[in-house]
């Protein structure tokens, strides 16, 4: 029996060297045996690492089968409402947001302009189904296009502009002010009221304070250098 001189590990009567670390077997009382065959095989028996193509093709093929299957029953079996457009319009939407998955070099802006219009559908089914006051051009779809705006000007700043930590944060809660002072206006004019800023002021106050913080933590570089160090970005 040897024992590798480098790591201790038992050896093979038929190994020349250590699997481990690679150590030249010599052991004058058992030399190596090059007759026997190997205890291991020589070809590695794990697959390789999976193909983009067999992942887009199993996510797309769950998704198609789940729509269609539901499509089906929904016609046939379980025809009470149009449910299978909530399953089909989620499917689609799944999909959508696996884009960038299956085609690496896809641009990121165009993947958010389709999650924003994907997602513009779904809410386009659900206000088909349930058409209400109408809330879906009054509400739904302009926060579906500001939001896509908002998120694609966010993406502009950290590729364009390699914005920091700190500038993205700064950034990110402009944004979500932004927003929810345009979820108050759009409810207001979808409820006949006349536009106004109430609850939407506190966001944007809180947002307004730690921005200006933020701004002047950007702007003083001694500052700056200290909230790196301190919170390790
Ligand atoms: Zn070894």
């Amino acid at each position: 029996m040897s024992y590798c001189v480098n790591c201790g590990v038992e050896l093979d009567k038929t190994c020349s060297v250590c699997p481990l670390c690679n150590t030249g077997v010599h052991n004058p009382k058992q030399p190596v045996d090059r007759e026997a065959p190997a205890p291991f095989p020589a070809k590695r028996g794990y697959a390789g690492p999976v193909q983009r193509t067999d992942v887009t093709l199993l996510i797309s093929i769950v998704l198609a089968v789940t729509g269609c299957v539901c499509g089906l029953l929904n016609l046939f079996v379980f025809q009470k409402s149009h449910w299978s457009l909530y399953v089909i319009g989620g499917c689609v939407l799944l999909w959508v947001f696996c884009l960038p998955v299956f085609f690496h070099g896809m641009s990121p802006y165009v993947s958010i302009l389709l999650d924003g219009a994907g997602i513009a559908m779904c809410f386009g089914i659900i206000a088909w189904l349930h058409p209400g006051n109408g809330w879906y051009l009054r509400l739904a779809f302009p926060l579906s296009v500001l939001t896509t705006v908002l998120v694609l000007l966010f993406a502009i700043w950290v590729r364009q502009f390699h914005g920091s930590v700190l500038s993205c944060s700064a950034l990110a809660l402009g944004e979500v002010a932004v927003f929810t002072m345009a979820v108050e206006l759009l409810v207001d004019l979808m409820q006949k009221d006349p536009p106004g800023i109430t609850w939407s002021a506190i966001v944007l106050t809180c947002c307004v304070i730690i921005d200006a913080a933020l701004i002047t933590i950007i702007r003083r570089t001694r500052l700056r250098e200290e909230v790196r160090r301190r919170m390790h970005i």
